[in-house]
């Protein structure tokens, strides 16, 4: 699910183990845990305004536990199947936790104390539980779900691009649509922020997308599969085909129209953006945003993908996470993605038979969103110059810099 993985630019781990932790105040737990299982996110919620990020970590603690349930492949799915459903039920329960289930050492240490969050949850707003245990239910009956459809099946869970984009929804549109909601009610943001649902959804989806596409060959050898077979059976006879046949002009084809359809997201990501108020909610939803687009221009085109792990560069990723304070700034970096994206493909029209359709949507679909993403800052750059420095994003960093300052 919605996990963000962004390179060194983050805050030391505490040195001590979970269990350790366990022997502090129980919010000192929670900051902890979220210390050690995601460095990223912890120095993502720093941005935010004090009201916000006790609810948020909260949040984001209760759903990695959710997610490791899901992810523990070595857990009796007819137990998965109860907790999974019954979860948010567990929030108000001061006492429960559960050993031996999680998907990684780290997550386990924290089920086997999960009360610790509880207790933490208790202490929120009435307003800020009721969200965090609405989009627990939802999710939990959500993997519940497509877990089954494994069970039952005994195969791939996300058949057409309509399970794709449920199960997209299930695991992260509804982190968007609960922290919107959480931003609303918060006051910091207007109603209005939670009550446009299918934004806070795709700002999730466009997420979700982005990890799924990345992370091909890490889920593939966890054996879990996410890559829809309606696009993907267009060019392989089965999922494992591409990770077998890397150098193939048809891997990357299918790797190409898996980015297209999260290209279509971007429009509801800048309206999404253009809705917030404070700055401190628009830094923490536009990080993992930028990250997202700069992950797809190095991800498009690249058989890599299907031979090992690919990143955006530790550096990059630090310089786009201090330049994503403004709308004008995150356009920018957007509009680079966008460029680098658009390039690729034009270079390879009319010279890939497997994938000619798809090329000439992509550029269609790029240039869409090359208009709106343009500022004063990338217009008074040509597009050639925007890819006169390799990896054009570092230039969108440069650009996004003159476009904050403006
Ligand atoms: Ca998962």
């Amino acid at each position: 699910m919605f996990q963000l993985k962004f390179g060194s630019y983050v805050v030391k781990p505490p040195k001590v183990s979970i269990l350790e932790l366990a022997n502090g105040s129980d919010e000192d737990f929670c900051y902890g845990v979220l210390h050690k299982v995601s460095r990223s996110f912890a120095v993502v919620i720093q941005q935010l305004d004090q009201e916000l990020s006790l609810p948020v970590c909260v949040f984001y603690l209760v759903l990695r536990g959710l997610d490791s349930v899901e992810d523990d492949m070595d857990f009796p799915i007819e137990k998965k199947l109860v907790l999974l459903r019954s979860f948010h039920e567990k929030l108000d329960d001061m006492d429960w936790c559960i050993q031996d289930c999680g998907d990684s050492a780290d997550y386990r240490a924290m089920m086997s104390v999960f009360y610790k969050i509880s207790r933490v949850f208790a202490t929120l707003k009435p307003e800020y539980q009721e969200v965090i245990r609405d989009i627990t239910l939802r999710m939990g009956a959500g993997m519940a779900e497509f877990a089954e459809a494994v069970q039952k099946t005994g195969k791939g869970s996300v058949v057409s691009k309509k399970d794709y984009d449920l199960y997209c929804h299930y695991v992260a549109g509804l982190v968007g649509i609960g922290l919107s909601n959480l931003f609303s009610v918060s006051g910091l943001e207007s109603p209005k922020v939670a009550n446009n649902t299918t934004l806070s959804n795709n700002m999730g989806l466009f997420l979700q997308k982005t990890n799924i596409i990345r992370d091909y060959l890490e889920d593939l050898d966890s054996s879990r599969t996410w890559w829809p077979e309606e696009i993907w059976s267009e060019y392989a006879p089965e999922l494992e085909w591409f990770g077998k046949n890397p150098d193939h002009e048809k891997s990357v084809a299918c790797l190409n129209h898996l980015v297209l359809d999260a290209l279509s997201l971007v429009p509801d990501v800048m309206q999404y953006l253009e809705t917030l108020k404070s700055d401190s909610v628009f830094k923490f939803c536009a990080i993992p945003q930028v990250m997202a687009i700069a992950t797809l221009a190095e991800v498009y085109d690249n058989k890599n993908i299907f031979k090992g792990v690919v990143k955006i560069r530790k550096g990059l990723s630090a310089k786009l996470m201090l330049n994503s304070g403004s709308l004008d700034a995150v356009k920018a970096t957007f509009h680079a993605g966008l460029s680098t994206i658009r390039s690729k493909a034009a270079s390879k029209l009319g010279k890939c038979p497997a994938e000619e359709a798809i090329l000439a949507k992509t550029i269609e679909i790029a240039d869409r969103m090359l208009a709106i993403t343009e500022t004063p800052a990338t217009s008074s750059f040509s597009t050639g110059a925007l890819l006169f420095a390799t990896g054009s994003v570092v230039a969108a960093v440069s650009i996004g810099v003159l476009a904050a300052r403006r």
